[in-house]
């Protein structure tokens, strides 16, 4: 049975994961590359490592929640990275969103350690991790999935088993594609609604309700009707899986035209300086060429 978990990365997803396991009761040890994050978790009670190699050691599990295939490239196998603390019969895994060839590498590198590994993706954002009603995808060994099951409930509000390792990985690229063209709908048809000169407050009660309803488009619409961009995907990691989608989908031959017009956007968004705001700033470059503003009156 799982009791010692070690938790790396506690930003805006990994901070919610690792408090909702400290409140589970799991014995929990924390790190982080900026350590001042890991103040609040050390008055909880949480240990406190100083290197992925340290945090790694002596637990049952480990996991990490990191920006992108080059922090997990330094945490798992830079010089003081992960593979440099664990041993033979404990569990990784990686919820990062990262290339599915990542995925399999971690997984073969940590194999030949004797330690079994999980790729471990999520939908939902800031909110859901800090309730604990993320959606969860394992690709990996399914004893090994079994095993770690009761930690990802106390995560998560489902929880989807996808078969072998970088399979959810793959799911989970999948997902962001649909996102990204959500994303990019919502942004093109609010700005046309308001260059049409429509109440803009009206379009979104149909938005809420109509048989083309989301959650996300919902969320978004109305945050983006207040001008409220804060952070819960940021932008620029909404660009970096755009990049991974762009890389898999290619590897595939598997046609990602539409994918390719929000990835231009989306650049453009950053390029005019809001990659730390929310996904939904991607509007501000259809703004931009539109010579609008999108709010509510
Ligand atoms: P975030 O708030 O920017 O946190 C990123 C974390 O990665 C921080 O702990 C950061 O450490 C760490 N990090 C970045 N580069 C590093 C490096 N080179 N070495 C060591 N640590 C490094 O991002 P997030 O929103 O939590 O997202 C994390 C992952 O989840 C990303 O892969 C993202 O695509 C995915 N994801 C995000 C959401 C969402 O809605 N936010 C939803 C699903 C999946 P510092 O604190 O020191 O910078």
């Amino acid at each position: 049975m799982i009791k010692k978990i070690s938790y790396l990365g506690l930003g805006t997803m990994g901070s919610g994961m690792a408090s909702n396991l400290l409140k589970a009761a799991y014995e929990l040890t924390v790190w982080n590359r900026r350590a001042e994050k890991c103040k609040p978790f050390a008055r909880k009670g949480a240990h406190v490592a100083d290197t992925p190699a340290d945090a790694a050691r002596d637990v049952d599990l480990v996991i990490y929640m990191l920006s992108n295939d080059q922090a997990v490239e330094e945490v798992v196998f830079g010089a003081n990275g992960i593979l440099k603390g664990v041993k033979e019969g404990q569990i990784a895994i990686d919820m990062s969103t990262v290339l599915p060839a990542t995925s399999l590498r971690e997984q073969e590198t940590y194999a030949k350690r004797g330690v079994d590994f999980l790729d471990v993706p999520v939908f939902g954002s800031k909110n859901e991790s800090a309730e604990a009603k993320l959606w969860i995808m394992a690709g990996g060994d399914k004893a090994i999935f079994e095993k770690v099951r009761p930690v990802l409930e106390k995560l998560g509000q489902t929880v989807h088993y996808f078969g072998k390792n970088g399979n959810a990985t793959a799911m989970k690229l999948v997902g962001n594609l649909i996102v990204a063209l959500e994303l990019e709908a919502l942004s093109e048809g609010l700005v046309l609604a308001q260059k049409a000169g429509l109440d803009l407050k009206t379009v979104m009660e149909v938005v809420k309700v109509a048989d083309f309803r989301s959650p996300l488009l919902v969320s978004n619409g109305q945050n983006i009707l207040k001008r409220d961009f804060s952070t819960s995907f940021a932008l620029k990691l909404m660009l970096k899986d755009a990049g991974l989608i762009e890389r898999f989908g290619t590897s595939l031959k598997s046609p990602i035209p539409a994918l390719r017009v929000v990835e231009k956007n989306l650049a453009s968004a950053v390029d005019l300086g809001f990659g730390t705001e929310n996904a939904s700033a991607l509007i501000k470059a259809l703004e931009k060429e539109a010579g609008v503003e999108v709010k509510g009156r």
